[in-house]
């Protein structure tokens, strides 16, 4: 067999063996049940939210059997990889408190004990193993790039060889030890691809975690195992590294299938025991008027900062991230509406398996929900965290205004039907509360009543009093009202309203619309409260002039 003298002259400094390697990566002692599952992002400078939360599964699985997560940087790509772009996926796994038991710092310290965690640290690895196939005759080294005069066989690289047949044409397939030395003394540069043992006809099986046992057409393909660069593609790194770290289960997104036939072929060619699989289905994305569609990268949700930067509480991303994972966690949540989301059992079984749709206004309102929880001292504090990184200015006016935002946030805040209209503190100062922080216009809003706004509110501003409650405040209004000519019983006002100018309802109408800008508002005596009496009276006058 030529197969161990080519293997000496295409890795000639590769001393050690598979066995050598092994020996460095002993099994884990696991506990019965305990996974070992990991988050393997490319470093593109972007994280889709498919990829993280693909990653909250793997996350989930190892952290309900109290098992080992840990994050492998697959940066063998280096055309896609941008500066900072590993200090992007950090971020938003610390931002969202995960916190993988193994990794590699950012300034590349490996913590863990089956490093290094970062693909192009372990060029030497692969090599070993590529080495071992080359050996058994199970991989060739192939120099057709820099072969000249041959299209036809480039042609036929790109369709892989399918047939067998075919693959007598390959030039490379059968090299004798001469041969091989004729092209590496010339110092050309070689791939080193598989030489698979199929036809194009053979079948595999393999179990999937979430759709059960798969059967697929076996990989027929001689594919690249290492580029000429000695970096290998996806396969041959994904089965070498999950192999020597590990892992028990592979949580990867479902576009993994059809090539999974290559990984399982690569295991027995290596005499390895295939990962067992969870190829989760990616998410779709339902937008404000409900129209769903691929969550493609060009939308601005897709990019998991766009979470961060709009505002949104972290918990809300996880919580819905489990709802949508995990049917079961909806009615877990309303029978436990104040646990936290880590007391959900999260089970394997129970993945969906279709694909689940990321719904931006059942999104919201699981943000609302969660923001209408918390206490005015939380929102403010996780409000002004959230300015201090992205609105600078703001950030300053609330430490300057603290006790100003903290009442105008308890308004209708606690009790058994709190207010749902903060989904996002970016949304706090221009959506929900722009009232509390300018003088509101709302002359247009008044189209046919204007001049009875008008009337109504000098004389309502010509009798305030400063009211010390609720029913203080509305009987002021009733007052003003009942002298106007305004309906204070509303069944009179029904049975005849063109013998009133209107109602009380009305009347509190024009004095919100005054306050706030708004036909819709928090309580008004709070509101009037918290702006003060100057304020509250400037407002009533503003619109007389
Ligand atoms: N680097 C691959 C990706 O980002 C990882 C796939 C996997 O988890 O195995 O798609």
């Amino acid at each position: 067999m030529d197969g161990k003298k080519i293997a000496g002259l295409l890795f000639p400094d590769v001393n050690e063996s598979v066995d050598d390697i092994f020996k460095k990566y002993p099994p884990r002692h696991l506990k019965e049940g305990q996974v070992v599952s990991r988050f393997a992002p490319s470093p593109t400078g972007f994280m889709h939210i498919g990829n993280f939360f693909q990653m909250f599964i793997s996350y989930n699985l190892c952290r309900v059997t109290d098992g080992i997560f840990f994050l492998r940087i697959e940066d063998t790509d280096s055309k896609r990889e941008v500066k900072e772009a590993k200090k992007v996926i950090y971020d938003i796994l610390n931002r969202y408190d995960i916190h993988p038991n193994e990794y590699q710092t950012l300034d590349g310290k490996d913590v863990g004990g089956y490093g290094p965690y970062v693909q192009s640290e372990r060029k030497d690895i692969y090599k070993v193993f590529a080495k071992k196939l080359v050996e058994e005759g199970k991989a060739f080294p192939c120099f057709c790039r820099k072969t000249e005069g041959k299209d036809d066989v480039l042609k036929l690289r790109e369709n892989k060889f399918v047939e067998d047949d075919e693959k007598e044409y390959d030039p490379c397939r059968d090299l004798s030890y001469e041969e091989v030395k004729k092209h590496i003394d010339n110092g050309e540069s070689f791939a080193i691809r598989l030489k698979t043992k199929n036809t194009g006809k053979e079948r595999v099986k393999f179990y999937d975690l979430i759709k059960g046992e798969i059967e697929a057409k076996a990989n027929a393909k001689d594919f690249v195992l290492l580029k000429s660069d000695g970096v290998p593609p996806y396969a041959f790194a994904h089965v070498v590294d999950d192999t020597l770290m590990g892992t028990t289960i592979v949580v990867r997104g479902e576009e993994y299938i059809s090539s999974t036939p290559m990984h399982i072929e690569l295991f027995e060619a290596l005499g390895l025991k295939p990962t067992l699989y969870c190829h989760n289905p990616l998410i779709c994305k339902i937008d404000e008027n409900g129209n769903k569609s691929k969550f493609s990268k060009r939308y601005a949700d897709a990019d998991m900062r766009y979470y961060s930067e709009e505002g949104y509480p972290k918990t809300a991303v996880l919580e819905y991230l489990l709802n949508i994972i995990n049917s079961g966690f909806e009615i877990w949540r309303a029978k436990n509406p104040d646990a936290k989301w880590q007391d959900f059992t999260f089970s394997v079984k129970d993945i969906t398996a279709v694909a689940p749709a990321f719904d931006i206004v059942k999104f919201n309102d699981v943000a609302k929900n969660i923001i209408a929880k918390m206490s005015a001292e939380e929102v403010y504090s996780s409000w002004l965290d959230w300015a201090k990184e992205f609105d600078s200015s703001l950030a300053k006016w609330l430490e300057a205004n603290k006790n100003y935002a903290v009442g105008f946030l308890s308004i209708d805040r606690g009790g058994v039907k709190p207010r749902k209209d903060i989904y996002k503190w970016s949304m706090i100062k221009n959506e929900t509360y722009p009232y509390m922080f300018s003088r509101p216009h709302f002359e247009e809003l008044l189209a046919e009543d204007k001049e009875k706004c008008k009337e109504f509110l000098k004389e309502y501003a010509k009798d305030f009093v400063f009211p010390s409650s609720n029913e203080e405040w509305f009987a002021g209004v009733k007052q003003t009202a009942e002298k106007l000519g305004y309906a204070i019983d509303n069944k009179a006002y029904k049975q005849n309203p063109d013998a009133f100018k209107g109602n009380t309802a009305k009347a509190c109408e024009f004095v919100r619309l005054a306050l706030t800008g708004r036909r819709n508002s928090p309580n008004l005596f709070e509101i009037m409260r918290v702006l003060g009496e100057k304020e509250t009276k400037g407002r009533l006058q503003s619109e007389l002039k």
